[in-house]
């Protein structure tokens, strides 16, 4: 799949994962860094065109890196962070999360919400952590299975698309394991998935194969619809969660 059409797929929307400006108020909230009297310097990786970072932006005395693989993400928020007249917080920076070019101990905090998977959880915890100092914060969303048992169809469906979905025991052991201590978890809300994320990104699918209608692009429809579908079917088992912890 050619990342020109995800990227066309999923730009003229306001998030490119689940997530709410509510959800990150309260993650800000539970990680203690609103309270910081020196501005603060904070990472948001994976943050697509910035739903997040403008949240950060607006609630945090801090500096944010707001870093995306691709930068017609960025430009989108480099755009909406002017009309929100939040530029002056806000640095883009177009690299990939496992390639960073920060020095270590140099972060007050990483924000990442539904990105690390790129990288897969437990390498992305270990690696973000040496640019914490002391004490930083990771705030992560994460997909994660809210029960300890679950249909077969849903379960094997995740497990090839992401073999380390797990519970929230299992992604706080990893924290733990690698080195944070947890401030808090929450799992997010349907409404997150749905009005904030799937229900605009399925509005515009017939618009998007208007642009281009190819079969590859038929059937990037299909897989994204198939997702939605099994979401809609099987979301009493799993959200995202949302973790937020301290650099022992
Ligand atoms: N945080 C945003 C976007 C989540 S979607 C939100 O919640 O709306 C995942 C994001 O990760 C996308 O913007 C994608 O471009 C970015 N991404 C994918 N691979 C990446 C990589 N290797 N390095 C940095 N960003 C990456």
């Amino acid at each position: 799949m050619s990342w020109k059409l995800l990227i066309d797929l999923h730009k003229s929307n306001n998030r490119q994962g689940p997530g709410s400006e509510e959800q990150t108020k309260m993650a800000i909230t539970l990680s203690g860094l609103s309270a910081a009297s020196e501005t603060l310097q904070v990472a948001d990786i994976g943050c697509g065109t910035g739903a997040s970072t403008l949240v950060l932006a607006e609630n945090l005395n801090a500096k944010i890196i707001a870093v995306d693989l691709f930068p017609e993400f960025l430009s989108v928020l480099t755009t909406n962070a002017e009309k929100q007249k939040l530029s002056k917080k806000i640095r883009t920076l177009p690299c990939s999360m496992d390639d960073l070019p920060f020095e270590e101990e140099s972060l007050d905090a990483i924000w990442t919400e539904g990105a690390v998977y790129n990288m897969g959880f437990k390498k992305g915890v270990a690696y973000f952590k040496r640019f914490l100092k002391p004490g930083g914060i990771l705030a992560a969303s994460e997909i994660t299975w809210l029960t300890q048992s679950r249909p077969d169809e849903i379960r094997s469906y995740w497990d090839k698309e992401y073999p380390q979905i797990a519970t929230a025991a299992d992604k706080i052991r990893v924290l733990e394991e690698e080195g944070f201590i947890l401030k808090g978890y929450f799992p997010l809300p349907e409404s997150c998935w749905i009005d904030n994320y799937y229900d605009p990104l399925r509005s515009g699918f017939d618009a998007f194969l208007g642009r281009h209608d190819t079969e590859e692009t038929r059937s990037l429809i299909d897989r994204e619809a198939n997702e939605i579908a099994l979401y809609e079917k099987y979301r009493d088992y799993y959200s995202y969660g949302f973790y937020i912890a301290r650099k022992a």
